[in-house]
């Protein structure tokens, strides 16, 4: 078999970008095959949380347009109040210059990438893969599916199981400037109006980009939710913009996240936290976890890819399935934890760690200490109240 590369990744979005460039950093012969040019619109928040800066590895500060340290809570448009940390929460970037800074890194550290190439199937045989395209095929010892929420890659490999579809709606919107240098550090986030929804507002360099996420089964209530969240919002939006809605995939329980010669990462993966609809962290971590897989593979080791799912089943997915539980207490009482958000400092600093990463949602259980036990039929039992409630199982 003649190898067009080593490794062929599917998909410039950061999973793949942050997984090239650690392979070609490392020497080894990458190829990035990308449906769309860049720098190319992607819907998404753009919200970077504190933790994401550890695991990137790459000077970001060009791209990033504005730091929060405050968010304004307000449950179903009603009770709103604003919290502020002393530190940075989030970080708001647009996508495009991400990616694209992203991207370049990659190529710089030697990687080469073509665009235009939309990959429409892939066959495994014993010595490669074989990636087929619209325009044609391509050949590589492994292959990174990082192909996004509609990853053709991972339904080839029989990979996309036990996810759960979310989605989520994104309009980029005009405002009057003193709204956006009034709330240049502020983040809106009204919940509990949609069962297992939210909306935000995060404000860019010129502009705030507004949307929201929930079930993919409430889809059409959610633009509705999210035309009226503009609307009570009280900023100054100019004219109109349409939202565009986009899946984000939920993995739901432990993978395997590789098969073959091919591995899964990010949103192909379905590695989002089900809480906040968040997958920038765990695209570039799970990128980071396959480059190096497949780096060892390379160097002769036969368990890389096996240990890829280990590590992502060990690493994230706890964290990710605990998310899930606490979701399920929220959705049963949003108003009882947006009231303790307001009241109680240690609820608020317990969010602000989160998002900074000095703690995760496991460490919420833990916090329970020796009420522990009661936890799991806690969340059980609030699964059950939310079903009865709303008809929907998550
Ligand atoms: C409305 C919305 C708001 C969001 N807000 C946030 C947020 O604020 N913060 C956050 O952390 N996460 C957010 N997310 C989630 C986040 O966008 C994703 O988790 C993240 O983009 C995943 O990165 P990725 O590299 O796995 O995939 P992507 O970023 O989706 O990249 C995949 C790439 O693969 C390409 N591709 C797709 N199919 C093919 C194919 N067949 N052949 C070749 N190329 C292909 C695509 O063009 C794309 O460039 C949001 C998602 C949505 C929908």
């Amino acid at each position: 078999m003649q190898y067009d590369a080593d490794v062929i990744i599917a998909g410039a979005g950061p999973s793949g970008t942050i997984a090239a460039f650690k392979l070609a950093r490392q020497g080894v012969d990458v190829l990035i095959l990308e449906k769309a040019e860049f720098p190319r619109y992607k819907v998404c928040g753009g919200g970077l949380t504190h933790k994401i800066l550890q695991e990137i590895q790459s000077d970001i500060d060009s791209v990033i347009e504005r730091e929060i340290f405050s968010i304004r809570f307000s449950c179903n448009f009603t009770d709103s109040f604003t919290r502020t940390a002393t530190e940075p929460l989030i970080y708001c970037t647009m996508r495009d210059k991400l990616d694209q800074l992203l991207l370049r890194n990659a190529v710089e550290a030697g990687s080469r990438v073509m665009f235009g190439e939309h990959i429409s199937g892939i066959i495994q045989v014993h010595s490669g893969i074989d990636i087929k395209t619209h325009r044609g095929s391509w050949k590589s010892l492994y292959l990174i599916g990082a192909d996004g929420a509609s990853s053709v890659v991972a339904k080839a490999t029989g990979l996309w199981k036990n996810i759960m579809p979310g989605m989520a709606w994104e309009a980029e919107m005009e405002a009057a400037p003193e709204d956006i240098k009034r709330l240049s550090q502020t983040v809106f986030l009204d919940w509990g109006t949609i069962p297992g929804g939210y909306g935000w507002i995060f404000p860019k360099k010129n502009h705030f980009s507004v949307g929201i996420g929930g079930p993919a089964s409430l889809s059409k209530q959610l633009k509705t939710y999210g035309e009226k969240f503009i609307r009570s919002s009280g900023i100054r939006f100019l004219g109109t913009q349409t939202m565009k809605a986009w899946p984000i995939p939920v993995k739901t329980k432990k993978g395997p996240f590789h098969s073959g010669r091919t591995l899964i990462a990010g949103d192909a993966a379905g590695l989002t936290d089900p809480m906040t609809g968040e997958g920038i962290y765990y695209a570039v971590k799970s990128g980071r976890h396959a480059a190096k897989a497949i780096f060892d593979q390379l160097q002769g080791d036969p368990n890389g890819l096996i240990r890829y799912t280990d590590e992502i089943n060990s690493d994230l997915m706890p964290d990710l399935m605990e998310a899930e539980q606490i979701k399920a207490v929220f959705n049963a009482v949003p108003l009882f934890i947006h009231r303790k958000v307001k009241e109680r400092d240690r609820v608020w600093r317990a969010f602000w760690k989160i998002l900074r990463g000095e703690r995760n949602y496991l460490d919420v259980k833990r916090g329970f200490g020796m009420w522990r036990f009661l936890w799991g039929t806690t969340c059980w039992v609030a699964k059950r109240y939310h079903f009865l409630r709303t008809g929907l199982r998550r």
